[in-house]
Formats: structure tokens, C-alpha cells, sequence
């Protein structure tokens, strides 16, 4: 196989065409959309509002299995899938996440896809990119200043410093901010207080930005937002301050869908990058939207497993946006298999047919919570060069047997090339398959009916113990008038349980919650279950160890 070659060194060989040129080729006229440099660009809000009445390409969602560390790569798969699409001869647009600083310079290195499947330029997608998530880590932190200069200046409102939500934010993974006190030093600094950050994609903000249709939408989404208790106990909201109109400015720009392209030059839009884990984990509807009408396919990620971001996806962002996935591609690697199914992450080359067998529960229990939601969807094998002949032969044969498509998938080492198979399975899935979305709870459900209802089809659990607190703030949010959002749960990432130990399928166990967080300017409420962290911490050898510049700016090590 040709690639050896690492990630960056790929992306910065890779010959970028003008970004006006990607945009042509959707229809975008040269002043529909701003340019940032010449191979970045937004678009525009007159250019989407045009395009108000168009008719709407089809939307395919990538997730996975529950993640391990040995990579799934739906990132890949879904830039690879993009491409193999316009291969076809097909108008696809690719709608992806933006990367987080925070996990960048930790753990994950890059997040722009992966050896021949990827988004350029990397390094910039990766960085600072268009500036957006700094506007809303701005924003953000401009609302945690005016809330204390309220109080400081005599706290009309009431406000209660004991029962502030509102938190500041940063965008890194900085677990010495988790708890701090501000306000220390006498009179004139403020008044002193308990405060924490959260990591910037886990702000309200972000989940608001990413699930608003116009300025106006995020406007009043913003005003919606619950900062804080008063006195008398009852919700300060955004709007209590005034301050709407302010956030909404420092985020006018942040809202316009960011314009890239992929090594083989399919369009991108890259906007918004909620976590998945303690957010909705899709990007925004706005960037969504207008592929949809740009594009006659777009292909979209949701985060980690189909736990969490495929089930935000289909009832939380659906719902929101109007928006129904014609396919879904479950993505899955025998390496990750393999670890679900027992095996060290030092021993997953050698073949093992049993561990693989073994860890093909993890892949039926996210197949069947897709069954559960009634979309088509297709299996993806993300191939690694140390999978064995055998082994996918398995795999395959094991999915066939079931009557589920499957494909074999190529794409980080051949790009569009090694998705083909995967391209014509989806389209023959939504060509076939006239299935229609049911998301697994109603509104009307009560929020324990809704928390219940995922934990027991999407994770395979025996029920949920609430805590006194959680039982409390539920009787609280229903009689607030809260009671008919979704529910955003935060989960860990790595078992369908919530003990990030359990891989695989486990079975009888319960999900305990802990506490409920009101998001009412985005519109659900988050379920907190075991140790899920808004604010992560940095590993012992963090992936920002291996980065450096050149002296000509060239980024060395971004992943
Ligand atoms: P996810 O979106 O699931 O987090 P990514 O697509 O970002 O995963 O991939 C994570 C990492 O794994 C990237 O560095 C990518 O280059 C690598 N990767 C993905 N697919 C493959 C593959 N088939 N072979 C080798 N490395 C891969």
C-alpha cells in the first residue's frame, strides 16, 4: 500500500485549488462568499438566503461503533465517502465538525480526516482556522463578565452567587481551571465567588450556534440561555441582562458555514464542533442546511459512537433542524473489534478471528439501536494494513448473513478510490430502502421517560437510578415549563454503559444520573452520568510534545 506517509505530510503535498474555483463548482458566485486567505472562505448569509427556496440534496450520516483507542476513523471515512461520491459523478458536499484546540494539543492530534481522505488545509482547520470557535469562547466569556459585573454593581436582579451555572471558557484542555474563585482581592475586584471553566465546545454557546437557522434564531436562542438562580430561586435568563444583542454581534461571523475543500477537491463545509460526549456532537444546521441545498449528497459526522452522536443526531438535531438522514454509514474497524472483544491495544495486528468474533456484539447493539430509529444504513470496514484477509471476510459474511450491506472501505490510503464499493451501497440503500426516521422518544414524554427510553434501547441498560439531586431538578425543570425538550445525554464515549471500563456488549447494568444541567437556549437538558468531565484534562505525553514550526511557518507534527 502506497500510504507511509503521515497525515500532514499528505495534506501539505496535496496541490489546493483556489477556494472560488470550490465554490463555482456549487453555483456560489465569487461575492457570495468571504474569503479568508485564498483556499478558506464563509459563506455568505445573502448567498444562503437566495438559496431559500431550493430544492434539498440528501443527507448521509457517518458514526461508528463505540470508540477505542485503537481509531475508528469516521472522519476519514466520511471526507473518503465525499469523495468517492463526486467519483460517481455525483454533487456531493462533505458537512463536518470543526477540531477542537483542546483535543488537538492532548490526546487526538488532528481532526481533519485522515491519510488520503482529509480536508485541507489541515493546519489551519486544526489551529485557528476561521476564528470562530475563539468568537464564541469570546462570547462566552463576555456573558460571565457582564454577570459579575451585575452583581458588583448592585445586583438588581437578585442574582444568587451560589447558584450561578453560568461558567467561563477556554478553549484547552486545562483541568487546573475546573474549580477556581474569582473576585478575591477587596471591594473594588468584584464579588468573590466559586467559578470553574468549561472546555469552549462544551459552551452552551457552541450547542446554540450550531442549531440556529439565522442570526435572529441565534438571537433568541442566546436570550433563552438560563445563566443563573436568584434569591427567590427562580431561572435568570440571558435576556434578564440584556445582553443578547451583544453576543449575537461577537458571533455574526461565526455563523456563516466555513468553505473548504478535500485533497481530491470536494467541497466542505466545516462549522461548529460540539463534543459529543457532553454536547449534541454535530456540526451546525446552518452549515448542514445550505449543503443540502447546494449539493444533491451531503455527508455528515456525528461524534464518537452511534450511542452519542448518532442518537443527538437523530433526536435532538433532526428534530431541531427538520432534518432526516436518507442512509447512515455505521463505521467499524476490526482493530476496535478486536478490542471489544478482549484483546490489548500492543496485540491488535495479529490476527485473532475469536477476539473479533467476541467484540462483534459492540457492532450488533449499534446496529440495532439504527433498526430501532428505522434508518437504512450500510456497515463501513475501515481496512488497516494489518487486518487479515480472513478477518474481513468474517466481518463481511457476518453482516450478510444478517442482510445488512457492507463494504469494504479503502479511502485512507486510496481517497475517493477506496470508497466506491461504500458509495454505491449507500446509494442503493437510499434508493431502496424507504424507510422513514422514528426517533425513540416523543417530546411529550416525560424526562425521565426520555432519559429511560435511551438508556434502555440505545444502551442496553436495565433502567436508571436518579440521584435525590437528579429527582429534584427534574420536578424543578417540569414545573419551569422545561418538560418537552430532548434530553442531551453526557455519557463516556467508550462504553455503552456508563463505566468507560465495559466494552463490548455489557449487559445488566444501570445508568445512574447523577445531575441535570438546563440548556434552554439550546433547547434540551443534559443528563450528567458517571465521571463525564466538561472541562478534560491533558495526557502525560500530550500530542502537542511533537509539534513544532518551521522557520518558513510550515506546521510540523499536527497529529
Ligand atoms: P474519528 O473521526 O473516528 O475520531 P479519524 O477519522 O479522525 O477518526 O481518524 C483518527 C486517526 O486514525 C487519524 O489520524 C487517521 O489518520 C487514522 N486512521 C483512520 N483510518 C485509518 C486507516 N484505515 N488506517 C490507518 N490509520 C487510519
Amino acid at each position: 500500500t502506497k500510504q507511509v506517509k503521515s497525515d500532514i505530510t499528505i495534506a501539505q503535498e496535496a496541490e489546493l485549488h483556489p477556494i472560488l474555483d470550490i465554490a463555482s463548482s456549487i453555483g456560489l458566485a465569487e461575492d457570495e462568499v468571504e474569503l479568508y486567505g485564498r483556499f478558506k472562505g464563509k459563506i455568505t448569509f445573502d448567498a444562503i438566503e437566495k438559496r431559500k427556496g431550493a430544492t434539498e440534496g440528501k443527507v448521509i450520516l457517518v458514526t461508528s461503533i463505540n470508540p477505542t483507542p485503537a481509531g475508528e476513523g469516521k472522519s476519514t471515512v466520511t471526507v473518503g465517502l465525499g469523495d468517492a461520491l463526486t467519483r460517481l459523478g455525483k454533487q456531493s458536499i462533505i458537512a463536518m465538525r470543526e477540531p477542537s484546540l483542546g483535543p488537538t494539543m492532548g490526546i487526538k492530534g488532528g481532526a481533519a480526516g485522515g491519510g488520503y481522505a482529509q480536508v485541507v488545509p489541515m493546519e489551519d482547520i486544526n489551529l485557528h482556522f476561521t476564528g470562530d470557535i475563539h468568537a464564541i469562547t469570546s462570547a462566552n466569556n463576555a456573558l460571565a463578565a457582564l454577570l459579575d459585573n451585575h452583581i458588583h454593581q448592585g445586583n438588581e436582579l437578585g442574582i444568587d452567587p451560589r447558584r450561578i451555572v453560568w461558567k467561563r471558557a477556554l478553549d484547552m484542555n486545562d483541568r487546573a481551571l475546573r474549580h477556581t474563585v474569582i473576585g478575591l482581592g477587596g471591594p473594588v475586584q468584584g464579588v468573590p465567588r466559586e467559578e470553574g471553566f468549561d472546555i469552549t465546545v462544551a459552551s452552551e454557546i457552541m450547542a446554540v450556534l450550531c442549531l440556529s437557522n439565522s442570526l435572529d434564531e441565534l438571537k433568541d436562542r442566546l436570550a433563552g440561555m438560563v445563566i443563573a438562580y436568584g434569591y427567590d430561586r427562580k431561572p435568570v435568563y440571558v435576556r434578564d441582562l440584556g445582553v443578547e444583542g451583544a453576543l449575537t454581534l461577537l458571533l455574526k461571523d461565526a455563523l456563516k458555514p466555513n468553505l473548504v475543500q478535500t485533497i481530491e477537491h470536494t467541497p466542505a463545509l466545516v462549522h461548529g464542533g460540539p463534543f459529543a460526549n457532553i454536547a449534541h456532537g454535530c456540526n451546525s444546521v446552518m452549515a448542514t442546511r445550505t449543503a443540502m441545498k447546494l449539493g444533491d449528497y451531503v455527508v455528515t459526522e456525528s461524534g464518537f459512537g452511534a450511542d452519542l452522536g448518532a442518537e443527538k443526531f437523530l433526536n435532538i438535531k433532526s428534530r431541531a433542524a427538520g432534518i432526516a438522514p436518507s442512509a447512515v454509514v455505521l463505521v467499524a474497524t476490526i482493530r476496535a473489534l478486536k478490542m471489544h472483544g478482549g484483546v490489548n491495544k500492543m496485540e491488535l495486528a495479529t490476527e485473532n478471528t475469536k477476539a473479533l468474533e467476541a467484540g462483534l456484539a459492540n457492532l450488533e447493539k449499534h446496529m440495532e439501536t439504527l433498526e430501532a430509529f428505522e434508518v437504512p444504513y450500510v456497515v463501513a470496514i475501515n481496512r488497516f494494513i494489518t487486518d487479515s484477509e480472513t478477518e474481513i471476510t468474517l466481518l463481511k459474511k457476518w453482516c450478510e448473513d444478517r442482510g445488512v450491506s457492507v463494504a469494504l472501505t479503502d479511502v485512507w490510503a486510496n481517497g475517493g478510490e477506496g470508497g466506491l464499493e461504500l458509495a454505491e451501497k449507500v446509494l442503493s440503500e437510499i434508493e431502496t430502502n424507504k424507510k422513514v426516521l422514528k426517533p425513540i422518544y416523543e417530546l411529550t414524554d416525560s424526562i425521565s421517560e426520555k432519559i429511560e427510553k435511551i438508556a434502555m434501547t440505545v444502551y442496553g441498560a436495565e433502567g436508571v437510578d436518579f440521584s435525590p439531586k437528579a429527582f429534584k431538578q427534574i420536578e424543578q425543570f417540569e414545573s419551569e415549563g422545561w418538560g418537552g425538550l430532548p434530553v442531551c445525554m453526557a455519557k463516556t464515549q467508550y462504553s455503552l454503559s456508563d463505566d468507560p471500563v465495559k466494552l463490548g456488549r455489557p449487559s445488566g447494568f444501570r445508568i445512574t444520573i447523577r445531575e441535570l444541567k438546563p440548556k434552554i437556549g439550546a433547547g434540551f437538558i443534559v443528563a450528567l452520568t458517571g465521571d463525564v468531565m466538561t472541562m478534560p484534562g491533558l495526557p502525560k505525553s500530550p500530542a502537542a510534545n511533537q509539534m513544532d514550526v518551521a522557520s518558513d511557518g510550515r506546521a510540523i507534527g499536527l497529529f
